[in-house]
């Protein structure tokens, strides 16, 4: 086993551990980032797909979008000296209705009936008017937190409205296209802290800001470039398996039931550097502090020594990841372009309920062959993956030609992102709290546990459940160590 020492170890190499690093890099601390994955990036991803002929056509298997809000990611993105380009939006887009009706339209209002739209427009005034009044990084300092917690967000949403589309097509851009979780199983305030996360739920509503620009080369280009300049700092393949973090507390030891002392209560000091050993299968690093930016639902994946104290055990049992497909599926040409299409098309309720143009850019310029991506989340997801791949294609294929016509069932190359087959992710896009659990549980996410701080995409605040929140997130976390060093 070769042994280590180092000021700070991180635990993960996805946007948010990668950037942790390079601030406290250049701070001055010392600095290893453990990663399980042969690979850095996390849920970002550049991938491939080969077509019959053997052709390979660049994919991007996880994250993809930067919204205008996102200004830290997008800064980094210069800093790192890479360029991004806009999504193709010109072109009508298509509203599939609850009946498979489908609709061309430009701008961004549904072509539904009078009725759904104002009662849509009520219910995003409604949402808009608590995403204002809500602070992403405390939801659950607000007033009402308790009482948006208790509610689900579908029951919400049929407290004020009674019209069934309106509900799907309003819950569509947080339950099946943010969260992954079917609208009942996650609460209002969850809801609001998404849509205050972006700056408004209007935002989440209008694709053409949040799904506005990709980095050339792809989002895991962002990682791959700070990996570059870590260097042998990084060390991949090392799942890291236990952390020795603290002394024990002896008033905790119970002689009388055979319960040894441990940290039951808490630890005093929180933040403070500690004595810290981080073993992986081939190393053990000692540091003063470490960074667990891995996915909650991961943390309990390390055993610690000693245990947790009972607060954090109990509340990391609250936050599970979401489902959802990325699919992929390449084209000769862009097709519906032709058609005057922009390839954007919303169906609330269906089995592919978004697609988009996704078609790659590159630095010589775009892509000749098109490509669309689709969407399949929650139960839709857990269903298409029970079938057999051939139905599964078929079905998926099928949902998507409802958007863009018969053409779209010919792709030359097709592909789904499986982040939850992925041992060190295990769903996707990111993480949430159940009922109840962000009032209750979500003001201890961001405090650390002693010397362990937590640094991830899901419990920012700022650019929530996005590359930009994990990079926002590192780079406080360090910056925050950088202090206690003294080196601020
Ligand atoms: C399909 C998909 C589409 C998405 N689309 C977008 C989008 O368009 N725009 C956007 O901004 N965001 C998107 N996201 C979300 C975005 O990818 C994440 O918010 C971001 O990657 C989170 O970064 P992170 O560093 O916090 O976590 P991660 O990226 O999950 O990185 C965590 C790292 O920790 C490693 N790890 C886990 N356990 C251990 C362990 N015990 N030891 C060592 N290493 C460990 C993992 O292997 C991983 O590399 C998408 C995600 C998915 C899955």
């Amino acid at each position: 086993m070769e042994k280590l020492k180092r000021d700070v170890v991180i635990v993960g190499a996805g946007p948010a551990g990668l950037m942790a690093a390079r601030t406290a890099k250049k701070k001055g601390l010392s600095v290893a980032v453990l990663e399980a994955r042969n690979r850095v990036g996390g849920r970002t991803w550049n991938g491939k797909v080969a077509d019959d002929k053997g052709v390979e056509h660049f994919i991007e298997i996880g994250g993809q979008w930067i919204s205008p809000d996102q200004t830290r990611l997008t800064e980094l993105v210069q800093e790192l000296g890479l360029t991004t380009f806009p999504r193709y939006r010109d072109g009508k887009s298509i509203y599939v209705s609850p009946d498979g009706t489908r609709h061309e339209y430009e701008g961004v209002t549904f072509p539904a009936s009078e009725k759904t739209i104002s009662e849509m427009e009520k219910l995003i005034e409604r949402l808009d008017e608590l995403a204002a009044e809500i602070d992403p990084h405390k939801p659950w300092e607000h007033p009402l937190a308790k009482e948006l917690d208790r509610v689900s967000f579908r029951d919400w949403l049929e407290q004020l409205s009674d019209d069934a589309e309106a509900i799907d097509n309003v819950s569509i851009y947080v339950a099946s296209g943010m969260l992954t979780k079917p609208s009942y199983t996650f609460s209002t305030l969850q809801a609001l802290l998404m849509a205050s996360s972006a700056g408004s739920f209007s935002n989440l509503v209008d694709e053409d800001f949040i799904l506005d620009r990709r980095v050339v080369g792809g989002m895991q280009s962002v990682s791959l470039t700070m990996a570059k300049e870590l260097g042998e700092d990084i060390f991949l393949g090392n799942p890291v398996r236990s952390i020795t973090w603290s002394d024990i507390d002896p008033d905790t030891a119970d002689d009388l039931n055979n319960v040894t002392a441990d940290v039951r209560n808490g630890v005093p000091h929180n933040g403070e550097a500690g004595d810290v050993i981080v073993n992986s299968d081939d190393l053990e690093v000692h540091a003063k502090f470490v960074i667990l930016a891995v996915p909650p639902n991961l943390y309990s994946r390390i055993n610690y020594f000693p245990p947790l104290p009972r607060d954090q055990h109990i509340a990391h049992q609250h936050i599970s990841m979401g489902l959802v497909i990325k699919v992929h599926a390449v084209y000769d040409t862009p097709f519906w372009r032709e058609e005057g299409l922009s390839g954007t098309g919303f169906a609330g309720g269906r089995l592919v309920q978004e697609v988009y143009d996704n078609t790659n850019y590159f630095s010589d310029g775009e892509d000749s062959y098109g490509t669309l991506v689709g969407f399949v989340s929650d139960i839709y997801a857990e269903q298409m993956w029970a079938l057999p791949p051939e139905e599964r294609k078929e079905a998926i294929l099928e949902a998507m030609a409802a958007f863009l016509g018969p053409k779209t069932k010919e792709p030359i190359a097709f592909y789904l992102s499986d982040m939850a087959a992925e041992e060190w992710t295990r769903g996707a896009y990111a993480t949430s709290y159940d009922l109840g659990g962000l009032s209750r549980w979500g003001h201890l996410q961001n405090q650390p546990t002693g010397p362990i701080y937590y640094a991830c995409s899901d419990i920012a605040g700022a650019g929530y459940q996005h590359v930009d929140g994990a990079i926002r997130i590192g780079e406080t976390v360090a910056l925050q160590i950088a202090e206690q060093i003294g080196k601020g």
